[in-house]
């Protein structure tokens, strides 16, 4: 299918790698208008071109509310309006409870953490304004079991499930006409994953299917989110994991 979204516009937040950029290509392809946020302002950049008219790229750095503000009207500037937040922007972690130091907790909590509430914050306020939508928060099987060497990370993905959950549930009492969903990739092939050979060997050992995903394997899952397929899903939780947590 070519055309599952077509009239929707979306904004992206790190889209110029990874997941992010194979959800960006993806919607193109079915027919969205897309916004790349990220604070990778050259790779940004170069892949907003490649993607061509029905793209953009927008300068954001996601614990920064006055830069989501921005970003959103340069969007509607552009396209018009906003129907869809892809919340994915995030940093990975390699710390125990033990050793994590205090400068990265604050750091993956203020990125992971704050900023996809302030995505969701300012998802909410504007697409309201054009009907409703649909916001996609990337969380992780991290959000659903632990792993003893990344606390900050599921420490932020665990906040991310239930705060989606908050959300959509305000978005249908205020009948704001827009759903809040969380997707749970298990490990992918990606930037955050791929230059640690050691780690991509032990998550294949753990994960059922004895392979890592594609970042297209979640960039599937995003489309059916963001288009009115998935009109009766808000609240809930969309896993793609290989397996690793049906363990
Ligand atoms: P990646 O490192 O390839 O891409 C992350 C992008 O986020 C980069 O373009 C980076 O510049 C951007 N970014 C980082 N900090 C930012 C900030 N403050 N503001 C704006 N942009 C910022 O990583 P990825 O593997 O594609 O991860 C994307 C999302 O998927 C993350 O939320 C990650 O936690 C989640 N995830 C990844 C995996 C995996 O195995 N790769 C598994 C589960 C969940």
């Amino acid at each position: 299918m070519v055309d599952r979204l077509n009239d929707k516009v979306a904004l992206v937040s790190g889209g110029a790698s990874g997941i992010g950029l194979a959800i960006a290509k993806k919607f193109v392809d079915e027919g969205a208008q897309v916004a790349l946020g990220d604070i990778n302002a050259e790779s940004g950049e170069k892949v907003a071109a490649e993607l061509g008219e029905n793209a953009m790229f927008v300068t954001l750095d996601v614990t920064k509310e006055e830069m989501w503000e921005q970003a959103f009207k340069d969007v509607i500037a552009k396209f018009g309006k906003v129907n869809v937040v892809v919340n994915n922007a995030g940093i990975g972690d390699q710390y125990n409870v033990e050793n994590m130091p205090l400068d990265y907790w604050n750091k993956i909590v203020a990125i992971n953490g704050t900023g996809m509430f302030l995505g969701t914050k300012h998802g909410v306020r504007n697409i309201k304004n054009y009907g409703g939508g649909s916001i996609i928060n990337m969380c992780s099987i991290e959000g659903l079991v632990g792993e003893s060497f990344a606390v900050g990370y599921d420490f932020t993905k665990g906040g991310v499930r239930l705060m989606t959950k908050s959300a959509a549930l305000y978005c249908a009492e205020e009948k704001l006409n827009i759903r809040v969903n969380t997707i749970h990739p298990g490990y992918i092939h990606t930037p955050m994953v791929d230059p640690s050979p050691d780690l991509v060997k032990l998550e294949e050992s753990k994960t059922p299917m004895g392979h890592l995903g594609e970042p297209e394997d979640i960039a599937n899952l995003a489309v059916f989110l963001a288009s009115d397929e998935s009109k009766f899903s808000t609240g809930s939780e969309f896993v793609a994991d290989g397996g690793y947590t049906a363990q």
